[in-house]
């Protein structure tokens, strides 16, 4: 019997594909929801499914509080409980983040994180979430994206950045990436191509086609 290779044939050596993390890679949302939720469950306020709170969450907290019913003096303690709630509460991955970089990695992409998160959280949820270890570099705590993103972009003839935000979308055009917006409740299809985006995408793993 013939055994037939199934392994895929390298053919994205000349790809370059970088990450925003949060909200990109790593869905927090959730989580940031999930911890208002608990605040306002114990004080029998109303909880927030998703579409209410991506129109109603705005920082600072104590505004979010105050414009949700809790009174001046419960802030501090409610506050409190909300960053006590967020530590434990764990984030998950966009969905076809897994296949999507695993694949990749394997055709011999170049793949890396630019993000704005302290290198301490993105290996907080890299190890939490079992992100696979795929990444070529990770640059964390970065105020200036644009200036990463020029800086990395002679690594490869061809590159992508993916991003949530219209600041993603923007730096990346700017810097001679293709841009891939990724959207959801918190960002419209075409508030990201408006922003630059060339393709917009949901699942990670429809990356794939786009970069093939
Ligand atoms: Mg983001």
């Amino acid at each position: 019997m013939v055994r037939i290779d199934r392994r895929p044939v390298v053919t994205l050596g000349e790809t370059m594909v970088l990450f925003d993390w949060n909200g990109t890679v790593v869905l927090d949302a959730d989580r940031a929801r999930a911890a208002l939720n608990v605040v306002l469950a114990r004080r029998g306020l109303p909880t927030l499914g998703e579409a209410e709170f991506s129109l109603r969450f705005r920082l600072p907290l104590a505004q979010l509080f105050g414009r949700l019913g809790l009174p001046e003096a419960d802030h501090a303690a409610a506050e409190e409980e909300w960053n006590t709630e967020l530590a434990a509460t764990q984030t998950r991955l966009r969905e076809g983040a897994a296949e999507c970089l695993t694949t990749l990695a394997r055709a011999g992409a170049w793949l890396g994180v630019v993000s704005a998160a302290s290198a301490a959280a993105v290996r907080f949820d890299q190890r939490a979430l079992a992100v696979p270890a795929v990444w070529n570099c990770v640059d964390a705590s970065v105020g200036d994206k644009l200036e990463l993103l020029l800086r990395h972009r002679p690594q490869r003839p061809i590159a992508f950045y993916v991003g949530d935000s219209a600041d993603d979308l923007r730096c990346a055009s700017a810097a001679g990436y293709t841009a891939v917006g990724v959207a959801d409740a918190d960002s419209s299809p075409g508030a990201l191509r408006a922003a630059g985006a060339a393709h917009v995408i949901e699942r990670l793993d429809e990356l794939l086609a786009i970069v093939a």
